[in-house]
C-alpha cells in the first residue's frame, strides 16, 4: 500500500484536503493525523475491522485498548451511558486538551477498542486539523500514538513515515505536535479517580477541579496497555537521576566505561549543562525550568539518536513537577524502568 502525504496549513485548513482523508475513515481505512500531544493512528471507532488494522499496523498487542477521540463534549453520549458531574466539570475545564477520561461505556462499542473492559477512554484533542478530521469523519475515532508499539511516539508526519510507511492509508501533516507527551489519563470508574497515566495536563490543575485524585502505582491496581518498557528508541536508555555536579560527573563516568566498550554513546542533557560534556555526543532537551520545550523535544531527540546509531543514550532527568512528571515517567519506561 502507499501511504498519501496530505499537507495541511493548520492555520487556513483546506476543506477538501480534510474531507479526503475523512472519506478514507469512512471507507474503512487508516488515517494518521496530527493532534497537539503526538500524532494519532485513527480508524473509525465504529467499524471493528477498520479499527483491528490499527493493531495490525502498530504491531500492538489487541490487550492495549485504544482512547476514542470526538470533535465535541456532546458527542459524550454516544460512547458512554453516565456520566458523572466531575466528568462534565473536568470536560468544561480542560476540553478540548490534553485529558482523556476513562468512563463506564456504552453497548454499541466494539470490544477490540476497550480490550473487553466495561470502560472506555474518551479525549477531545484541542489541534484544529484533528478537530475538523474528526468532523468531517462524522464519526468518534479510535486512535492510539502512530508508532510502531513500544517505540518512541511521533511528533511530526516523517517520525510517523519512519515507523509505518506503506501500512496506512493518509499521514495527514499538519506541523509538529506542540506538547510532544501524550494525554493524561484519568480514570473516574474508580473512587477516588486515579491518574493512569501522566501526560499534558498537570496533576496539580486535575487536583484543582477533582478532589482526591491519586496516582496509578505499580502494585495497587494493574491496568492492560501499561507496561514498564515502552516508548523506547533502538539505542539503550539509561536514566541518570540526581542533581547538578554529582549527575554530571556520573554521566561522564558512564559514558567513558560504554566508550571503552566500543558501544557509541549519546547524551541527552539539559540545555544549561551541554557545555560541561565537551568531547561527548550530546544533544539538548531544553533549559530544565522550561518543561514545555523539554517535553516538546522529547521523543524527537530520542529518534534523532537511533538515526544516528547510537548504541546507548545516557538521559539527565528533569524535575518531577508539572509536565516534568509526564516526561520523567516516559524516560523511565524509555530505560524499562
Ligand atoms: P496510546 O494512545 O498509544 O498512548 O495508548 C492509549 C492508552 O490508553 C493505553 O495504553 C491504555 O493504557 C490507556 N487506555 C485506553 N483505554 C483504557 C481504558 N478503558 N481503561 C484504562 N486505560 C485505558
Ligand atoms: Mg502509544
Amino acid at each position: 500500500m502507499k501511504t498519501e502525504i496530505i499537507t495541511v496549513n493548520p492555520d487556513n485548513i483546506n476543506p477538501v484536503y480534510i474531507k479526503t482523508a475523512a472519506e478514507k475513515i469512512k471507507d474503512g481505512g487508516l488515517v494518521a493525523f496530527p493532534t497537539e500531544t503526538v500524532y494519532g493512528l485513527g480508524a473509525d471507532a465504529f467499524n471493528p475491522k477498520a479499527v483491528a488494522k490499527i493493531f495490525e499496523a502498530k504491531k500492538r498487542p489487541f490487550e492495549d485498548p485504544l482512547i476514542v477521540h470526538i470533535a465535541q463534549k456532546e458527542d459524550l453520549y454516544k460512547l458512554t451511558e453516565d456520566i458523572s458531574d466531575s466528568a462534565l466539570k473536568l470536560a468544561d475545564e480542560f476540553w478540548p486538551g490534553p485529558l482523556t477520561l476513562v468512563l463506564k461505556k456504552s453497548k454499541n462499542i466494539p470490544d477490540i477498542i476497550t480490550a473487553g473492559l466495561d470502560t472506555v477512554a474518551i479525549r477531545v484533542p484541542a489541534d484544529k486539523v484533528a478537530l475538523a478530521f474528526i468532523k468531517f469523519s462524522e464519526t468518534p475515532i479510535a486512535a492510539p500514538s502512530a508508532n510502531l508499539f513500544g517505540r518512541p511516539s511521533p511528533t511530526t508526519a516523517q517520525h510517523v513515515l519512519d515507523d509505518l510507511n506503506e501500512k496506512i492509508d493518509i499521514v495527514i501533516d499538519g506541523g509538529r505536535a506542540l506538547i510532544g507527551v501524550e494525554s493524561t489519563i484519568l480514570d473516574l470508574t474508580q473512587n477516588p479517580p486515579v491518574v493512569l497515566r501522566p501526560g499534558g495536563v498537570s496533576i496539580e490543575k486535575l487536583k484543582k477541579v477533582v478532589k482526591g485524585v491519586e496516582i496509578y502505582k505499580q502494585d495497587k491496581i494493574l491496568s492492560p496497555g501499561m507496561y514498564p518498557r515502552h516508548y523506547s528508541p533502538k539505542a539503550k536508555v539509561m536514566l541518570v537521576e540526581g542533581n547538578g555536579n554529582v549527575q554530571v560527573k556520573k554521566i561522564k563516568n558512564l559514558a567513558c566505561r560504554f566508550n571503552l566498550q566500543e558501544l557509541s554513546v549519546g547524551i541527552l542533557a539539559k540545555e544549561e549543562n551541554i557545555d560541561k560534556y565537551n568531547g561527548f555526543k550530546v544533544k539538548s532537551i531544553g533549559q530544565g525550568n522550561d518543561l514545555a520545550v523539554c517535553a516538546s523535544n522529547l521523543f524527537s531527540v530520542l529518534r534523532e539518536f537511533d538515526k544516528e546509531g547510537v548504541d546507548t543514550i545516557i538521559a539527565e532527568g528533569v524535575k518531577e513537577e508539572e509536565l516534568g512528571l509526564a516526561i520523567m515517567n516516559r524516560l523511565r519506561k524509555a530505560a524499562g524502568e
